[in-house]
């Protein structure tokens, strides 16, 4: 049975929100067992605080948005996606702006970051959702399906009609270390007319080379290469490990997604939420079925102020 863990020490990062374009910091703190993973932010003399699970979605145009009353925090896809990919069960999640930072448009950074850091085992053990039925959502020729299977994996398709990208397959056993050698590095990418209509629309704004792979008609307009031959499809799993996380438990499952983004990974913990017959928690210390099916508060794992105070005035 394994247990939860949590980061030994506090982990810093700061750098440009890819959307708004504006500068943005967040400090990743140590939190109890069971906590989850919450979105903090100091507000006025508040702590506001928003739990990263589906209830508190508000949109996923182009990055996954969260929101609880006034506090929004934008892109969170990455960060919970390191989170999740580490098997790093609780963490206070401080944001300073409204934006996680977006690195160098991939995990690598924060994985790096963490992975020094350190782990701490706590004392509860770790709860998963087993998969004993299959779960499958679509929407026209986007897919994806969750069945049963003794250990978590992922099977990610794609067909873009570029001549760099086409048909991509990934399959990815889900284990830290599979996770930082294979998905951690691979960046967002977007297409050149795509990302000029971003920019008319006010998104995309902290986007640029450094944080994104732009394919031009025929080619890349980066100079440096890419980092996998697909990296597409593996930067599409690493999305896809963050959106599930937002069903607050890890999954045991083989999932087969095929052309999905943001909306599908979403509508897909959705399901699972909606059908707790085709599943069980296992190792169920403190959190039951029905608590995953039922989160509606966001301030009972709420930090005091003076806990999480120190964060920002250390950096
Ligand atoms: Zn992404």
């Amino acid at each position: 049975m394994r247990q939860q863990q949590t980061l030994s020490k506090s982990a810093f990062f700061s750098g440009i929100g890819l959307h708004s374009g504006s500068l943005t910091s967040i400090a990743i703190h140590p939190a109890p067992p069971n906590t989850g993973i919450i979105f903090v932010k100091q507000i006025g003399d508040q702590m506001a605080s928003c739990p990263a699970t589906i209830q508190y979605l508000a949109q996923t145009d182009h990055c996954t948005t969260l929101q609880s009353g006034d506090f929004q925090v934008q892109t969170v896809e990455h960060i919970l996606s390191a989170l999740a990919g580490l098997e790093i069960d609780n963490a206070y999640v401080e944001v300073q702006g409204n934006e996680i930072p977006a690195a160098d448009g991939s995990a690598a950074p924060f994985v790096e970051n963490l992975e020094d850091c350190g782990y701490t085992l706590q004392e509860e053990p770790r709860n998963y959702i087993k998969i004993v039925q299959p779960i499958h959502v679509e929407d026209g020729e986007r897919s994806i399906t969750v069945l049963p299977a003794a250990l978590p994996r992922i099977s990610y398709f794609i067909d873009f009609p570029h001549p760099l990208i086409q048909q991509q397959n990934f399959q990815h056993s889900c284990t830290p270390h599979e996770f930082a050698r294979n998905i951690a590095a691979a960046r967002t990418f977007a297409f050149r007319q795509e990302v000029e209509f971003l920019w008319s629309r006010g998104l995309g704004l902290g986007g640029s080379l450094n944080n994104t792979v732009v394919f031009s008609e025929s080619g890349l307009v980066n100079k440096d290469e890419l980092r996998f031959q697909n990296e597409c499809v593996r930067h599409k799993a690493l999305d896809f490990i963050g959106d599930l996380s937002l069903i607050g438990a890890p999954i045991i499952g083989h999932f087969e997604a095929k052309r999905a983004g943001h909306l599908l990974h979403t509508q897909l913990v959705q399901a699972i939420l909606d059908n707790p017959d085709k599943w069980i928690m296992l190792n169920a210390g403190k959190i039951e079925q029905s608590e995953i099916l039922n989160r509606t508060t966001s301030t009972s794992n709420t930090p005091s102020l003076t806990e999480l105070q120190p964060a920002f005035l250390s950096v």
